[in-house]
């Protein structure tokens, strides 16, 4: 990619595109839930976006100032972020099924001067707006008329907004995405990112997803999260792929028939949704015609193996797991074509990228052997701060590394392991137990619809391990389900593993992102406090 000195994303991601030939070529298929679609070129990309940039630059928004998208994946959404990056406001997305607590916590610690939203969640934003002097402005992408002098009219903004913008220069160390966390650990932190990550999301979606303007290319991730943003938005537009939007959540049929009609050439989603594919009829895949489809990546949680056998065994393909965090902004450990897929394993460094495994006190950890996941600073991607938080932020980079949080281990062949968070990792028996290896095992075993491990403490083992299991509809927990269990994570991982104690629970309690919230798990085993549970699943 040639920047020519201009990191602007919004500029990359539309103008730029237009100007290398692409501007009748279509940039995003947008397909509603109810499965009607809508084509926007390139250039009408490069309209709506300046549109919008010109609708903040008259409402007095400056370079800087922080504007947050709360919208259900729509075509508005990705004209505000990318025209809130070209007036070089800093852009923020929230999840749209954020409660309000989320939102105050979100929009009072980054002092948001303005969002975007639509009619029906005004009503949460109205509960909370006294505690938020600094949001200024409510846009409404639904309603025809301006409510008042700050909730505004998105349609009446745009039809007098003028469709041409000119981007200022913008370098590489100016302010860009701010992202909060999952919040999988704790209270979600504010992950503040620069225009120059563009470089490293261009690089991994050409090198690790193997994009190219040709693609056809679907990303199932949330706006709301950095997998949304780095590689729903800016890494495939940066190419000039095309990339179909879907309006609607999870539905096995409209999925694949997404897949087949479209041609879907490239295809990124996560864990959770490819553990429900796996619980569905075979006919469905059976009958479906996937032969356009080169790659699956998935991303977000550990890809357990039995997803990948399953992807062997019913699309004949492999799915590609990419292990990255808000903090780095872009993939940074990854399997990809061109190397053997290991199940279970995260791969192998991205390109350019220097992944290594250190002990709490510093030292390299051989190969082989458990410790902290760090990554060399100096990716272009790599966040600048936790806003309000600098403290939190310069702890996690100790004798020249990044600290992830994460542990794993390296295997002598140079592919990674994803143990589990730093915090969740369970000392039992003098042994250190991944709760995501017994997870996996655990699923293996065809009654469980889904497992949670944790570790708790125990006089004996220090710590044991326990088990949270729901199962399939129609199974029932009996003596001998129980042996079976035993005995299966026995074999498959270790005796050490084998649960002390199993529950079996109706759901596994995850946050919005999908993601196991193992905290809540310990929580509700010692009657304790949660903490924040704004990023928890209904
Ligand atoms: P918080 O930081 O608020 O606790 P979070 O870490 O879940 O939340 P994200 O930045 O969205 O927030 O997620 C990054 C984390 O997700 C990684 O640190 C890792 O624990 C997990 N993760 C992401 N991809 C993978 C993967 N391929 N394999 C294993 N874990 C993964
Ligand atoms: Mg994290």
């Amino acid at each position: 990619m040639i920047i020519n000195g201009q990191f602007n994303i919004g500029h990359i991601c539309t103008r730029k595109q237009c100007e290398l030939g692409r501007s009748e070529k279509v940039a995003m298929r947008w397909i509603s839930q109810h499965m009607e679609q809508t084509d926007y070129t390139f250039a009408e990309l490069d309209r709506q976006t300046n549109r919008f940039a010109n609708v903040l630059a008259h409402l007095g928004f400056a370079p800087g100032d922080i504007f947050f998208t709360f919208l259900p994946k729509m075509p508005e959404q990705f004209f505000a972020f990318l025209g809130t990056l070209k007036l070089q406001a800093i852009a923020g997305t929230l999840f749209s099924n954020f409660g309000e607590e989320a939102l105050l916590d979100r929009l009072g610690d980054s002092k948001a001067k303005g969002i975007i939203t639509k009619k029906s969640f005004l009503k949460k934003i109205g509960r909370i707006r006294d505690q938020l002097p600094n949001l200024r402005y409510v846009i409404v992408v639904d309603i025809d008329q301006h409510q008042s002098d700050d909730i505004l009219s998105y349609d009446r903004l745009m039809a007098e907004a003028s469709d041409h913008f000119t981007v200022a220069s913008t370098s590489a160390d100016t302010p860009s995405v701010l992202h909060y966390t999952s919040g999988s650990t704790g209270k979600p932190k504010g992950v503040q990112h620069v225009h120059g990550s563009i470089l490293s999301q261009n690089m991994t979606a050409r090198e690790i997803l193997q994009l190219s303007e040709d693609d056809v290319y679907w990303c199932t991730a949330d706006q709301g999260w950095v997998t949304g943003t780095s590689y729903g938005i800016i890494g495939p537009w940066s190419i000039g792929a095309t990339q179909v939007h879907f309006g609607g959540g999870y539905n096995a049929e409209h999925w694949f028939d997404i897949l087949q009609r479209e041609k879907i050439t490239v295809w990124y989603s996560a864990p959770t949704a490819l553990r429900m594919l796996l619980k569905e009829e075979p006919e469905l895949f059976a009958r479906c015609d996937l032969s356009s489809l080169r790659h699956i990546f998935s991303v977000g949680e550990p890809l357990n193996p039995e997803v990948i056998h399953w992807a062997r065994r019913t699309l004949n393909r492999d799915i590609y797991d990419t292990w990255f965090q808000t903090e780095t902004g872009a993939i940074m450990i990854a399997n990809r074509p061109g190397i053997e897929v290991r199940p279970g394993s995260m791969g192998k460094p991205a390109p350019g990228i220097e992944a290594a495994i250190i002990a709490d006190d510093g030292s390299p950890v051989p190969d082989g052997e458990q410790g902290n996941l760090c990554v060399r600073p100096g990716w272009p991607s790599m966040f600048v701060t936790y806003l309000n938080n600098d403290e939190v932020y310069r702890q996690k980079f100790r004798g020249g590394y990044y600290y992830s949080g994460d542990t794993a281990y390296r295997d002598t062949e140079g592919y990674f392991w994803f143990m589990g968070r730093s915090d969740d990792v369970i000392n039992t028996a003098g042994h250190l137990v991944s709760p995501f290896e017994v997870e996996s095992a655990l699923l293996e075993i065809p009654e469980i619809a889904e497992s949670g491990v944790i570790g708790a403490p125990d006089e004996l083992l220090f710590e044991k391990v326990v088990a949270y299991i729901a199962l399939h509809d129609n199974c029932e927990y009996s003596p001998q389900l129980e042996l079976k269990i035993r005995l299966h994570v026995s074999n498959k991982a270790s005796t050490i593993a084998t649960p002390q104690e199993i529950f079996v629970v109706d759901k596994i309690p995850k946050n919005k992102s999908g993601k196991i919230m193992r905290r809540v798990l310990k929580a509700r085993y010692l009657g304790t406090d949660a903490g924040d549970l704004s990023t928890m699943e209904e």
